[in-house]
C-alpha cells in the first residue's frame, strides 16, 4: 500500500521534488538555529579561504537534510556530488568517488549509518588528512599506496543517530539535528511551493494541509500536489480550504495527519492494556521492518506526544487515549490516570 504520508524518497516524484527544492536560504523555512549556525560557519570558512568542515545531519526523512547540503554547496560556490551509503559497496567505489572530486567540492552521502566498517576505514584518512590509503595485494607482499585528495567537505545525512559509529561521528566537525516543522512553517512552505507551481493556495487551505503532514515538508508538498489534482479536476483555479479538506479526506489523511499505518500502530499499543510492547512485536504486527517503524513511523508519534519509548517497550500516552476517546487504563503507568 502506498502511504500518502509516506516519507521515503523512493516513491516520490523526484523531478517534482527538485523543482520545489529551495534554492536560497530565504526559501528554506524554519530550522532557524541550524540555518543561523551554518551561515556563520560558512561565512568564516569563506573568509579564511578554506573548505567547510565536514557536516553531519540527523533527523527523520523529508525534513530537509539534502536541501541543506545543496544550499551549503551553492553558498560555498562549489559543486555537489550525491551518493547514498548502500551504493558504496566496495572500497574501490568510494575511491572512485573521492578521486573525482575537485578542490572544495561537497560530497553528500545519504544514509551514512549504512556504510560498512571496511568503507568507513577508507573514509577516515580521507576526512582527516585528505588522503586515500589503497592497499594492493595481500599478505606480506601487500603494499599501501597513498594518494592525495583535494580538500572537500563531506556532508553525511542519517535518520538513525544511534546507528552511526562513534569514530565516524567524531570525524564530523559539525552535527545538526533537524526538528519537525511547526504548522505555521509548513503552511509557508506550502504557499511558496504553490506559487512555484503557478497554482494558488489560499492561506486557510495551506493551514489545513500543514496540520496534516506529520511535521514534514516532503509530505506537505506531496499533499499539495494531490490536492491540486482534485482542484484541477473540478476546474478550480486555486485551492480553497473546502477543496483541501475534501482532498485530504479522500486521501485518507485524518485531522492529525495520521494515516492507516499510524492508526494501526496506535491501536496495537491501546489494545495492549498499558503493557509496553517491544519494537519487534510492533514491526511484525504491522508487517514492516523495524527500521521503518523506528525511523519513519515512530519519530512523529513521539514528537507529538502520542507514544513513549520506555526501557521495556512502547506505550500509548494519556494524550493518545484521549484522542481515541478512551480512558487511560489503571496501569500505574501514568500519574493521575486511575479513573
Ligand atoms: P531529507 O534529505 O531530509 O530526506 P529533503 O531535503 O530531500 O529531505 O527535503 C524534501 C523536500 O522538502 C525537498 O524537495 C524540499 O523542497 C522540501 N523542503 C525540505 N525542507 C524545507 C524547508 N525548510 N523549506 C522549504 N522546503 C523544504
Amino acid at each position: 500500500m502506498e502511504r500518502i504520508v509516506e516519507i521515503e524518497k523512493i516513491q516520490f516524484d523526484n523531478e517534482y521534488e527538485n523543482s520545489l527544492r529551495p534554492k536560497s536560504w530565504s526559501d528554506y523555512i524554519g530550522q532557524d538555529k541550524v540555518k543561523k549556525n551554518l551561515q556563520v560557519f560558512i561565512e568564516a570558512s569563506k573568509k579564511r579561504g578554506e573548505s567547510l568542515d565536514h557536516v553531519l545531519f540527523f533527523g527523520p526523512p523529508g525534513l530537509g537534510k539534502t536541501t541543506l547540503a545543496h544550499l551549503i554547496a551553492a553558498e560555498m560556490s562549489v559543486s555537489i556530488k550525491m551518493t547514498a551509503a548502500p551504493m558504496i559497496e566496495k572500497s574501490g567505489d568510494l575511491a572512485a568517488i573521492l578521486t573525482n572530486l575537485q578542490e572544495g567540492d561537497v560530497l553528500f552521502i545519504d544514509e551514512i549509518h549504512r556504510l560498512s566498517p571496511a568503507i568507513e576505514e577508507v573514509l577516515y584518512p580521507a576526512m582527516e588528512d585528505f588522503r586515500l590509503d589503497i592497499i594492493i595485494g595481500s599478505g606480506p607482499a601487500a603494499q599501501t599506496i597513498k594518494i592525495d585528495l583535494p580538500r572537500f567537505t563531506l556532508i553525511g545525512a542519517t535518520t538513525r543517530a544511534g546507528m552511526i559509529s562513534a569514530p565516524l561521528r567524531d570525524r564530523f566537525g559539525m552535527h545538526f539535528r533537524l526538528q519537525f516543522y511547526t504548522c505555521d512553517e509548513l503552511a509557508k512552505i506550502i504557499q511558496k511551493a504553490s506559487l512555484k507551481l503557478n497554482f494558488a493556495c489560499k492561506e486557510d487551505a495551506a493551514a489545513e494541509m500543514a496540520k496534516r503532514c506529520r511535521g514534514t515538508p516532503r509530505i506537505a508538498l506531496r499533499l499539495l500536489k494531490r490536492v491540486r489534482d482534485f482542484a484541477q479536476i473540478h476546474n478550480e483555479e486555486f485551492i480553497s480550504k473546502g477543496r483541501a479538506k475534501y482532498g485530504l479526506d479522500e486521501l485518507g489523511v485524518d485531522e492529525q495527519g495520521f494515516d492507516e499505518m499510524d492508526i494501526r500502530f496506535l491501536n496495537i499499543l491501546l489494545n495492549s492494556k498499558g503493557r509496553p510492547i517491544g519494537l519487534s512485536t510492533i514491526a511484525a504486527a504491522l508487517s514492516e521492518d523495524e527500521g521503518t517503524v523506528e525511523d519513519v513511523i515512530e519519530p512523529y508519534l513521539i514528537a507529538t506526544g502520542y507514544i513513549e519509548r520506555t526501557a521495556r517497550g512502547r506505550i500509548a500516552t494519556p494524550k493518545c487515549y484521549e484522542m481515541f476517546k478512551l480512558s487511560p487504563l489503571n496501569t500505574g503507568l501514568f500519574e493521575g490516570s486511575d479513573d
